[in-house]
């Protein structure tokens, strides 16, 4: 099967200084190991532009997105990298507009599909976005593609259910954080548990109208596949049965890997096939099909580069 990605060079172009480990040789290790493998030639290349500021302001507070472009201006004044929270979280001159065509790119994978004109797409976008609030950038992240994505979704289509499955290592407290009171995005995250951003026990299940629609799988460090396996067959996969999501978002980290380091659990390129065949499965039954999994983590490169190919080879079966 033909899968959609979401690729522009300009990604690369969203500097965060040395040593930070979200860097842009993380998408060129993606893009260099998919040519090396011949399933570069399988992939359908999106066209897209950058996202409207109607459409992340749906998602976002005018504040967050000003203060995101006026940093941005900053570092292009001072020709430098400056910072958006406490330490974690650097942009360049050219990040504000690299953060907007990464939404934009995540947004042409709705259309894709919803036409559709093909049934997944893979999105190899930075800068990352599950840990942006709506009203605050963090943890590398400046706009949430996953959750603009969803609510594109829902208002272009009119979609009633979407899920957002994160396995991103970290909690997505922004992802949640949006979707908290909501029912037609259901968000499940399995993720390191006590760890940054410290958001994502058990207990959080989401509020009022979107009471029990937020699902955390808290995991200890040192957890492995079988707990997550476990996870899927206990908690996850009944939610997709009684839920029949029309579309499934992935939050796409790949920082659960062993080699990973800047976490402590001990998933292999392998672990990342079975969870994706879990979703192919339940979207092929529900949802037409239809899955649009948006990278997010995923620090060691070569790690990163094999799990990602691995992913969207599984994303290919029927
Ligand atoms: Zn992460």
């Amino acid at each position: 099967m033909k899968v959609g990605f979401v690729y522009n060079d300009k990604f690369l172009l969203h500097q965060t200084g040395l040593y930070h480990p979200e860097r842009p040789e993380r998408l060129k290790f993606i893009i260099q190991g998919l040519q090396e493998s011949k399933l570069w030639q399988k992939l359908q290349q999106l066209v897209f532009d950058k996202a409207e500021l109607e459409t992340i302001q749906k998602i976002h507070s005018r504040a967050h997105i000003n203060f995101v472009k006026e940093v941005c201006a900053k570092a292009r004044y001072n020709n430098s990298i400056e910072l958006l929270d406490a330490g974690d979280t650097p942009v360049c001159m050219e990040s504000f507009d690299v953060a907007l065509l990464a939404v934009g790119g995540c947004i042409s994978a709705v259309d894709a599909v919803m036409s559709g004109v093909l049934k997944r797409v893979f999105c190899a976008v930075r800068p990352p976005g599950h840990h942006a609030e709506s009203n605050t950038p963090m943890g590398f992240c400046l706009f949430n593609n996953a959750a603009i994505t969803a609510d594109y979704a829902r208002e272009r289509y009119n979609l009633k259910r979407i899920l957002i499955l994160d396995w991103d290592v970290h909690h997505g407290n922004g992802t949640q954080e949006i979707f908290y009171e909501d029912d037609q995005v259901f968000y499940i995250s399995l993720h390191q548990y006590p760890f940054y951003p410290g958001t994502g026990a058990r207990s959080e299940r989401g509020k009022g109208k979107g009471e029990g629609f937020t699902l955390n799988c808290p995991m200890r460090a040192g957890s492995g596949e079988n707990e997550y396996i476990e996870a899927f067959e206990k908690d996850i996969i009944p939610i997709f049965s009684l839920y029949q999501p029309e579309l499934f978002i992935i939050s796409a980290g790949f920082d659960a890997h062993k080699s990973d380091p800047l976490a402590n659990i001990n998933l292999t390129e392998e672990s990342f096939v079975k969870m994706t065949e879990y979703v192919v499965n339940y979207a092929n039954k529900f949802a037409e099909g239809r899955i649009i999994s948006i990278l997010e983590g995923g620090y060691d490169l070569e790690a990163l580069k094999n799990s990602v190919k691995i992913h969207i080879e599984t994303l290919m079966k029927d």
